[in-house]
């Protein structure tokens, strides 16, 4: 029996590690390429001495913002993290604004693991990081700040706010790695990154609950435009075929990804926008929630082998579709 368990694990870790690859390929959010833009571009936001220390750092910062995605489907407890089901709070929730401990005593713990925590994850993270300042621990801020600018990414995506986060419900299965990867993909060297300085946030909470108000608001023409479009376009026109590292894709066509675009009237400029800037003003708030320490009392960030090498894939990994 021993002899047996030992030939089989192999194999086991082999299909396991197979089966991530491939659910990885298939669900990150904002797709890879706009969460490493977001992250990199935050920095340029920041006043000094901020800018300096993160520029300083800013290959670490660009590739672990996909990180989160990474953990997802291996980390318990991280997929509701990066959405919220508005629809079983109702959009009422957008008003009221609950603090984590008052949504805690109203729904069970089970469904707000099962609907989606980003809000509060992410308030909780800015307490974190505000933290992390404190102590002048260069690793543990560079860690939380990747990790904020990619939920912050997320908290600017409309899909992220629905029940219906891939058209799933109306017929439009697909619509989320279209809004969020194909267009940015496609349509982002046209954008324009400058979004100004940093400046404090006078609530953490109210900022991110009305940013998560603004995505919902853009939910109803994401979906309707594209099922408006849809009906303009044969199926032969609305897909094509390109060539992935080797392997034919089915991916929405030029033509299709273009109309959309123009239709949403930059509505993806103006939310990757959002999420620069409201990154750049989290990661300055904290620290000047902390008392602004200076950036060159912190210890060095000494990162350990198994982390160099996860940074190493990371930097390898393409540009991915996405789901909720
Ligand atoms: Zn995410």
């Amino acid at each position: 029996m021993e002899n047996f368990t030992a030939m089989k694990k192999p194999d086991f870790w082999w299909i396991k590690s197979l089966l991530v690859a491939v659910i990885l390929t298939l669900c990150t959010s904002w797709g890879f390429f706009a969460h490493k833009e977001i992250n990199k571009m935050a920095i340029f936001a920041l006043p000094q001495p901020l800018m300096s220390f993160y520029k300083e750092h800013i290959d670490f910062i660009t590739q672990q913002a996909v990180n989160p995605d990474k953990r997802r489907y291996i980390v318990v407890g991280e997929a509701p993290k990066h959405y919220m089901d508005i629809e079983y709070y109702t959009d009422s929730i957008l008003a009221v604004c609950p603090t984590w401990t008052q949504a805690s005593e109203r729904y069970p713990e089970d469904s707000l693991q099962a609907h989606g925590i980003l809000p509060w994850n992410l308030i909780r993270l800015s307490y974190r990081l505000t933290d992390a300042f404190k102590t002048k621990d260069a690793k543990l801020i560079l860690k939380l700040s990747a990790d904020m600018g990619h939920y912050i990414g997320d908290l600017h995506v409309p899909l992220h706010t629905t029940k219906n986060y891939n058209g799933q419900l109306t017929g439009q299965h697909g619509i989320h790695g279209l809004w969020e990867s194909r267009l940015p993909e496609l349509f982002a060297s046209n954008y324009s990154y400058y979004v100004g300085s940093a400046t404090q946030i006078p609530s953490i909470p109210k900022a991110v609950w009305s940013a998560l108000a603004a995505s919902r608001t853009c939910v109803d023409s994401v979906l309707k435009i594209e099922l408006k479009l849809q009906q303009k376009f044969s199926e032969d026109k609305i897909f094509s075929y390109e060539d992935r590292n080797g392997q034919n894709v089915r991916v929405y066509s030029h033509a299709f990804s273009e109309a959309y675009h123009k239709a949403l009237n930059d509505m993806v400029q103006r939310r990757m926008r959002a999420a620069i800037k409201m990154t750049a003003d989290m990661w300055y708030t904290c620290w000047v929630n902390a008392g602004k320490p200076d950036p060159k009392l912190f210890a060095e960030p000494v990162f350990s082998e198994e982390e160099m090498e996860e940074l190493a894939h990371l930097k390898s990994a393409a540009n991915e579709a996405c789901s909720h």
